[in-house]
């Protein structure tokens, strides 16, 4: 699944049709549903915005195009005119390069989304209290880690990046939210913000020292790494039962 560095990455790519005249083809059936090319077709793009897992790309005359990659979409960046193979979702071609969206399930002409979703966790400068502001009138029953992952309270933290940023912080994703101090989410969403800007940058070492690593030892204590479904989605949570206290996810739920 894209998270927010994945995204990041791509709309620098795409910045390079910012301030272009660009030549809208919606060649996949399913996007046309979504998407009318005349409705953006010959118009100016403007900008070209990640926040958290979405973009937003402005054209002029207040068009707003919004772009969620889900699991399996990837946006391309190449040379006008490319050969291809295969259907895209969509093809914004300027001057000298075009952008493809490949498998993109969730393409729509409107501003709405953005509403609904919290501060962007690689903005520069992230901006903490609102996303802390979001926290402290979220469920405090809910669990820590569900709480990030949830895209209105804060912007752009998946799977991967709530495990290996909760490891880092020695957080537990099992306490509730109303047990988390103000301190400690503050530390957390810090750290999310930090790893994964490093990731964009590409100054972070690949590898995990949680994600993924179930049964394996802590990198830090030499406890095994656990894994357990979280929240509604039963999405994967890993953690160090010893570097990270908190209730066991079985009885806790
Ligand atoms: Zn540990």
């Amino acid at each position: 699944m894209p998270e927010g560095d994945t995204i990041h990455r791509a709309a620098r790519r795409l910045q390079s049709l910012v301030g272009e005249r660009v030549y809208v083809e919606v060649p996949h059936p399913r996007a046309r549903a979504a998407i009318d090319p005349a409705e953006l077709d010959g118009r100016v793009l403007e900008a070209v915005e990640p926040v958290g897992k979405n973009l937003f790309f402005r054209f002029e005359g207040g068009r707003v195009l919004h772009s969620h990659l889900r699991m399996s979409g990837r946006w391309s960046v190449r040379p006008a005119g490319t050969a291809r193979t295969g259907t895209p979702w969509l093809v914004l071609r300027g001057a000298t390069h075009e952008a493809v969206l490949w498998n993109g399930p969730v393409l729509e002409l409107h501003a709405r989304a953005r509403a609904r979703l919290g501060s962007d966790i690689l903005a520069s400068p992230p901006d903490f209290d609102a996303m802390l502001a979001r926290l402290a009138r979220a469920d405090p029953t809910r669990t820590f880690g569900e709480s990030l992952l949830d895209q209105s309270l804060v912007a752009g933290v998946g799977n991967m990046w709530l495990a290996e940023t909760l490891w880092e912080a020695r957080l537990s994703p099992w306490r509730r939210l109303g047990e988390v101090s103000e301190d400690e989410r503050r530390l957390a969403l810090e750290t999310a913000a930090r790893l994964m800007r490093a990731s964009l940058e590409g100054t972070r070492p690949p590898g995990h020292y949680a994600y993924r690593r179930v049964g394996r030892p802590c990198l830090r204590c030499g406890a095994r790494i656990r894994s357990h479904g979280q929240g509604d989605a039963n999405r994967m949570a890993y953690w160090c039962p010893q570097c990270q206290p908190g209730p066991d996810p079985v009885s806790a739920r």
